[in-house]
């Protein structure tokens, strides 16, 4: 926990009780004269872990005076945490200054795809006195970078893993007849290859979509207004609500609803507006 929050390096007994009262973060106010190393340096902290949970500092290091930021607790002991609701494994790592490798390391059923519910109870690890820079983790052959140096929940992860076969691409097409606008791209692989999570996120659909061709499909909602669909499934690994870390797997592929052979559709929208996911790759 931070001490000088009144810059004399003294911390009175009801902001002490305010903090412990806050419990997962501490808050401290910008004084004249402060950097974020500085900041950082006095919380135990690195830099990249106070920019994760401060929306204001992205691709920045300027702080201004008066400015409250919140900085992860290094003296938060380990543990255990609850999850709670809209959070991401990215997410609590961040706040308890880990890098997600050290949290998956705590919780390998969750290395392993296990989903994530609001309620559920993870392991929170003691952290070493030095702050690890993010690291990367191999995970099932993709590379996973923990995300509390940049906030965000890292870049895309093609969908299948080792096949990169596109059947048809997006835009206009012909299909039985009828000219359409595809919206996504078909990779080509063989039933039951898991699909993973291109992102972290929250699910938004997982059900049967025949009405509309998409058969078995599973819809990923993600923090900054992205969603992905995934489309023609055999089986949907993940249920309606449940928070996802990126590469779990939501689902096989499959051959369901309008579809001329084993394919994974892959629909990437940002706000809904429709975005080629080769674009993102
Ligand atoms: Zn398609």
């Amino acid at each position: 926990m931070l001490r000088g929050v009144s810059g004399t390096g003294r911390v009175c007994a009801a902001l002490l009780a305010l903090l412990v009262a806050t419990a997962d973060a501490s808050s401290y106010r910008v004084q004249p004269g402060d950097t974020l190393s500085g900041i950082a340096a006095r919380a135990g902290v690195s830099a990249a872990q106070i920019r994760a949970v401060n929306a204001r500092l992205r691709g920045t290091d300027q702080v201004q005076a008066g400015w409250v930021l919140t900085l992860p607790d290094r003296t938060l002991p380990a543990g255990t945490h609850t999850v709670k609701n809209g959070e991401n494994l990215s997410v609590i790592a961040a706040r308890y200054g880990l890098s997600l490798g050290a949290l998956l390391s705590a919780n390998p059923a969750y290395r392993d795809g296990k989903a994530l519910w609001t309620g559920a109870r993870l392991t929170i690890p003691g952290r070493s006195a030095a702050p690890a820079a993010a690291p990367a983790v191999r995970r099932g052959g993709a590379t996973v970078r923990a995300a509390s140096s940049s906030g965000s929940s890292g870049g895309w992860l093609w969908p299948v893993a080792g096949y990169h076969g596109v059947s048809s691409g997006y835009g206009p097409r012909v299909l039985d007849g009828v000219r359409e606008d595809h919206l996504g791209v078909d990779i080509v692989a063989p039933v039951g290859t898991p699909v993973r999570a291109a992102r972290s996120g929250r699910v938004l659909e997982s059900r049967p979509d025949f009405d509309r061709g998409w058969g078995w499909t599973v819809v990923l909602e993600h923090p900054d207004g992205w969603i992905t669909r995934y489309a023609h499934l055999s089986a949907n690994l993940v249920q309606k609500g449940e928070l996802v870390v990126r590469g779990q797997p939501v689902g096989r592929v499959g051959n369901t609803g309008r579809s001329t052979g084993p394919h994974l559709h892959f629909g990437t929208y940002l706000r809904w507006d429709p975005r080629d996911p080769l674009s993102l790759y």
